[in-house]
């Protein structure tokens, strides 16, 4: 047996094997080959994979986001089946003698530059398309496998995740996360609270080693360590826990329906995070009374370009209509830092997190804003919205943002597109500026979302994805629960509300000294939804 340690994000057992994050390059170089028949082969292999991958994906869109959100697989499938594409390919190993890889990477470059060099727009689009299966084909030839055909749940270990290959995974096949890096507030760890399972950051480069691949393991959420080729005790002893964890759970069902009102009578609203549609199902299952924050940006990460405002507005009516009356709060556009998306462009920069995203990005390119908010008033209709921005330091940029709404609705009005007169508008407070000023700020708005993410690397100083600092940091360090205080009291001098979406928000320790503050809402991961409850309801704020 070997025992690694590292730091609990998230607490839980899991117990199956460990899987290494793949993400290798694919080679495309050219080479020559001698038996193309082989080669052919090879391709059609591959090609009937995608095709059947594809087919799998349309049903899983089908079910999960509906009839519009599922066609783009079909259309890929049929992109798969057209004649010229398919003969350029084997032209190219036949003729030329080239394997496989080149062939279809150079021919997905082709189709792709023929395709964005026409007037219609249509065809534009289609240039993504083509090199995406060109991607799904070189993936099944070189066994690079993200549409893993296991069906078993395996320990993702990698030395960190991005928010964009945390989207890669098949969530339905991950028991656990594992990271050599990491840290506590980094979307790998924000992700395995959403998912309610265990994960252990900062745990060194021995976890890297090739041989763990596919072995054993147990990862204890509750005290950061991975058991590799466990023993029997240990193994006995682990699934003890693992059972009282699912006893417990089950115990908590009981408050679905519940308040969440304290002893005394304080009743606050609980609300969930959710990174897109998918995250639904849990909200609905954990009894969320509302949404508190939809990070939009994931919208924009699982696509592989500007996702049009059609593409926006569905997603939105269809997390709105799921909701019902229930309040959503939909976090505009947070690109940029740890949020890196290619077909942005942006200029690599010395320091990123405080650099050019989120709000200064959709302040400085209006047109991309400006979908955004056309999708998200068009939505409006199907529910209760209400829109916050991220990022925000001064009041400057709020009259901003409300004078490219009124442009936006007024241009609603004119296409007699109908839209929401009372959606609510707030700002996240996560800079330490906002959280200072937050009495110039509140009279601009409808509410306060406090970001503690970004609030407390910002105000400590401590880049949150950076493990080295794991040791030098304090979530609950005086300074950031004062600048927490200091945006509650001015809210309510305000008449606004105001709540926590941030990770410090599903902590219990502290549940008790923000309940004390005042603190209208709390936004937590949807299986923290339960246990916050049950915490709520056992404070008594009188003594
Ligand atoms: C935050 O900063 O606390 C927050 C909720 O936003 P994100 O984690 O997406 O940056
Ligand atoms: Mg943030």
């Amino acid at each position: 047996m070997v025992i690694i340690q590292g730091k609990s994000v998230y607490k839980g057992i899991a117990i199956g094997k460990i899987s290494f994050f793949k993400r290798g390059k694919i080679d495309t170089s050219k080479t020559t080959i001698t038996d193309t028949q082989k080669e052919v082969e090879r391709f059609k292999i591959a090609k009937d994979k995608s095709i059947l991958q594809l087919k799998n994906l349309y049903e899983k869109a089908l079910t999960e986001t509906g009839e519009e959100n599922a066609q783009i697989f079909e259309i890929h499938q049929m992109m798969l089946e057209d004649d010229d594409y398919n003969q350029s390919i084997l032209d190219m190993i036949n003729e030329q003698k080239v394997n496989s890889e080149y062939a279809v990477d150079e021919t997905g470059k082709n189709f792709a530059e023929m395709f964005s060099s026409t007037e219609d727009e249509y065809m534009n689009a289609r240039a993504v398309d083509v090199k995406d299966i060109s991607d799904r084909i070189l993936k099944n030839l070189t066994g690079i496998d993200l549409d893993s055909s296991t069906n078993e749940k395996c320990i993702i270990c990698a030395d960190d995740l991005s928010p964009s290959e945390t989207i890669q995974l098949d969530k339905d096949k991950v028991l656990a996360f594992v990271t050599s890096k990491g840290s506590a507030n980094s979307h790998t760890s924000i992700l395995a609270r959403t998912m309610n399972i265990p994960a252990i950051i900062g745990i060194g480069d021995a976890l890297l080693n090739p041989i763990y691949d596919g072995k054993t393991a147990i990862v204890d959420g509750y005290n950061g360590t991975l058991y590799i080729e466990p023993t029997e005790p240990i193994l006995r002893e682990m699934k003890h826990k693992l059972q009282s964890d699912i006893n417990e759970r089950l115990s908590l069902n009981g408050l679905k329906g519940q308040p969440n009102t304290t002893i005394d009578g304080t009743t606050i609203n609980v609300f969930a995070n959710i990174g897109g549609v998918a995250d639904l199902t849990k909200v609905i299952e954990n009894d969320a009374s509302g949404i508190g924050l939809f990070r939009s940006e994931f919208l924009y990460l699982e696509s592989d370009d500007y996702p049009s405002e059609e593409k926006q507005f569905q997603s939105y009516k269809k997390v709105l209509e799921t909701m019902q009356d229930k309040k959503v709060v939909v976090r505009t556009l947070d690109i940029g830092a740890d949020k890196q998306i290619d077909y942005f462009n942006l200029d690599k920069e010395e320091n990123p997190a405080m650099g050019y995203r989120a709000i200064r990005i959709c302040l400085d390119k209006q047109h991309i804003f400006k979908t955004q908010l056309r999708a998200l008033f068009r939505a409006s209709v199907y529910g209760n919205l209400a829109i916050m921005f991220p990022m925000i330091i001064s009041k400057d940029e709020i009259l901003q943002i409300k004078s490219i709404i009124e442009v936006v609705k007024n241009e609603l009005k004119e296409e007699n597109i109908p839209f929401a007169n009372d959606i609510e508008i707030g700002v996240m407070i996560e800079t330490p500026a906002a959280a200072i000023i937050s009495d110039i700020l509140a009279p601009e708005v409808d509410f306060f979302s406090i970001g503690t993410n970004d609030l407390s690397q910002y105000t400590l100083a401590i880049d949150r994805q950076n493990a080295k600092l794991e040791n030098f940091f304090n979530p609950h360090h005086e300074a950031i629960l004062r600048l927490i205080k200091t945006t509650i009291d001015n809210a309510h001098k305000n008449d606004i509300w105001v709540g926590i979406c941030g990770e410090l928000g599903s902590d219990i320790s502290l549940t008790e000294t923000f309940l004390k503050m005042g603190v209208d809402e709390l936004s937590v991961s949807a299986p923290c939804v339960l246990p916050i409850r049950n915490k709520i309801r056992n404070i008594d704020l009188s003594k």
